[in-house]
């Protein structure tokens, strides 16, 4: 296959080139660098079947040749990120989805959107599972993103039924591992870059609210399975495995063997109170479950924090 991903110098988008080309397909990677890293992809900078365009999707994309599928990952998906370009995230969720599914109507290829266990706001269920319809605050600083992604997932789902394209939905839950920037604001680099330089670990809020960390090699894998499988609906994938704040920070302590101490700073506005996949779905219709645990998959991370710090 050929094909195309957006936001491919970023942290996940990085990791699906390596995976598909590491399977023998041609990834075109197309990213305007707002987030993402060039480091992360320059090591494919000599593979003929690695082009990296830079170009900001929220415009018309060009790609000459065939093009099987189109992975649309382009986004700010940080907090801090999407509350320092609220514009950008809002445009490339509307717009760049519009753009990233015209070229694949026009290709006839597959389009995948990634989207986000955002679109259930600060859910009143948990687990929290595809039929839950969510409970967002629109005009809250966290509605930039989680509005501009459901609306790409309408936008998706209008091009589906409309125009017949080929269409998947998978909505990612926290994902970690090597290549997040140390500075990206996410809990996972925030962390683990304060216990390595102890300096105090910032706990929001009281700790008391909740995640559920998927390591990035289970993602990628999960995601891959989803793009051969003809399944337009939405898809969680995630790890279940739901862990308090509080308990994160002493468990990356207790990894690190750091002395940090652990301070309590404001909650952001519209801070999820729980997050869980249900992934009844993802198990049955894609055969998929996550395999590595926290404890190995942040010591791998960890050790790269290490290397770039
Ligand atoms: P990231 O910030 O590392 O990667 C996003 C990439 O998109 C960056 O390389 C950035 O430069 C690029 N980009 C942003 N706007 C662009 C534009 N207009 N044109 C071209 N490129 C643009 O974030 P990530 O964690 O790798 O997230 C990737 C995708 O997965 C995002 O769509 C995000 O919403 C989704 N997601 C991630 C998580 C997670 O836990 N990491 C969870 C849910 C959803
Ligand atoms: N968080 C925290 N300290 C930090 C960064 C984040 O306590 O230094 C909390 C944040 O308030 C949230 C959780 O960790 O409850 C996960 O935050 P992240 O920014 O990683 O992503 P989110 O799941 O909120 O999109």
């Amino acid at each position: 296959m050929r094909i195309v991903i957006t936001g491919g110098a970023g942290f996940i988008g990085s990791h699906l080139c390596d995976y598909f080309i590491s399977k023998g397909h041609h990834v075109v990677c197309v990213d305007n660098l707002i987030t993402g890293n060039i480091k992360n992809i320059e090591h494919l900078f000599g593979n003929e079947k690695f082009l990296f365009i830079k170009h900001d999707v929220t415009n018309y994309i060009h790609i000459p040749g065939k093009v099987d599928a189109v992975l649309h990952f382009a986004s700010p998906a940080s907090p801090a990120d999407y509350l320092k370009y609220p514009i950008q995230t809002l445009k490339v969720g509307a717009l760049g989805t519009h753009k990233a599914l015209g070229l694949a109507k026009e290709k006839n290829a597959i389009f995948m959107l990634a989207s986000t266990s955002e679109v259930y706001g600060d859910p009143e269920v948990s687990p929290q599972s595809e039929t839950y319809h969510g409970s967002v605050n629109p005009v809250g600083p966290r509605g930039v993103y989680d509005e501009a992604k459901r609306f790409a997932e309408a936008m998706t789902m209008a091009y589906h039924r409309y125009h017949k394209v080929s269409v998947r939905i998978v909505r990612i839950f926290n994902t970690y591992g090597p290549r997040m920037r140390l500075n990206d604001g996410r809990v996972v680099p925030n962390f683990i870059y304060q216990a390595l330089t102890n300096k105090p670990l910032t706990v929001y809020g009281d700790g008391e609210q909740t995640r559920s960390f998927c390591y990035i090699s289970d993602l990628v894998e999960g995601i891959y399975k989803l793009l051969l499988k003809n399944l337009p609906e939405p898809i969680n994938l995630g790890n279940p495995e739901e862990m308090k704040i509080i308990d994160f920070a002493r468990l990356i302590k207790k990894i690190t063997k750091s002395k940090s101490k652990i301070v309590f700073k404001p909650l952001p506005q519209d801070d999820p109170r729980q997050r869980k996949p249900d992934i009844t779905k993802a198990k049955e219709l894609l055969q998929w479950t996550p395999k590595v645990s926290l404890e190995d998959g942040l010591k791998e991370t960890i050790k790269y924090f290490k290397k770039i710090l």
